[in-house]
């Protein structure tokens, strides 16, 4: 099942669709508070997609596949390596990802995000699937070159549109090896799966409510395969996740 937030008309609203399907029933309500299907279809190419939740934080691994690590001469971390991405860096399919003037260097990194549907605290990993609402696309847009000079990430990694989310949420999928693609252009430059992940979704869930609460809506991004690199004004980076869909955003000079 997808889970969809779109622009109908002057209206946003959430809904539903099978895979196959090219409508969308629609819902009343969020995902998180028993949506009901309020009897009206709209076709899917008409609506406008939307990022499919807007969380009260992104929660990010850095450094979870070791071929990644590698890229920068690190090996994965004996504990998972956290930071924090702000609501305001949540972007749907299609926004614009623009460059800023204080950086000359932004990276793609395409990751599997974990969409939690459930207050959670203190979970143990064989409960955390029960947390899980399902998952979608993810962008861990970097600035690479203050990512480097600075000792913290809020800039280079919280910026806005640094996390582009979609194109919807898949509930029925299982997270242990799937493959994560990342396109520039119509060229693959990532492509991994998350069978490689040095921790998994269930072991991140456990670790991160152990000392954090996790709100339904809020978002884990669960770290890069290796392949990363720069986007310049003009390009269109897609990150693919296998049985989940395409979130497709474009690259724009900014100010
Ligand atoms: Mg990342």
């Amino acid at each position: 099942m997808r889970l969809l937030r779109f622009r109908f008309g002057d209206r946003i609203a959430t809904g539903v669709s099978e895979l196959g399907s090219d409508e969308v029933r629609v819902l009343r309500g969020t995902f998180f508070e028993d949506p009901v299907p309020t009897g009206e279809e709209v076709p899917l190419d008409d609506v406008r997609l939307l990022a499919p939740v807007l969380p009260s934080k992104v929660v990010c691994v850095g450094k979870n596949y070791a071929a990644h690590a590698a890229e920068f001469g690190m090996s994965v971390p004996e504990e998972p390596l956290l930071f924090l991405k702000p609501s305001t860096a949540v972007i749907g399919p299609h926004d614009p990802i623009r460059l800023l003037p204080i950086s000359r260097r932004v990276d793609y990194e395409g990751e599997l995000a974990v969409v939690v549907g459930r207050l959670a605290r203190n979970v143990r990993s064989e409960d955390a699937f029960k947390f899980i609402l399902g998952y979608t696309c993810g962008n861990d847009v970097t600035l690479r070159d203050l990512q480097k000079s600075d000792d913290q990430w809020a800039r280079a990694k919280g910026f806005d549109g640094s996390c582009p989310l979609g194109p919807w949420i898949e509930t029925d999928l299982d997270p242990t090896d799937v493959r994560v693609e990342t396109r520039v252009n119509g060229e693959i430059r990532q492509a991994g799966q998350t069978s490689d992940l040095a921790f998994g979704v269930a072991t991140l869930i456990e670790y991160i409510t152990a000392f954090m609460t996790l709100l339904p809506g809020d978002v884990l991004l669960t770290g890069t395969p290796e392949g990363v690199g720069p986007l310049t004004a003009g390009d269109v980076v897609e990150v693919e996740v296998d049985g989940v869909g395409t979130l497709s955003n474009h690259v724009e000079a900014g100010s």
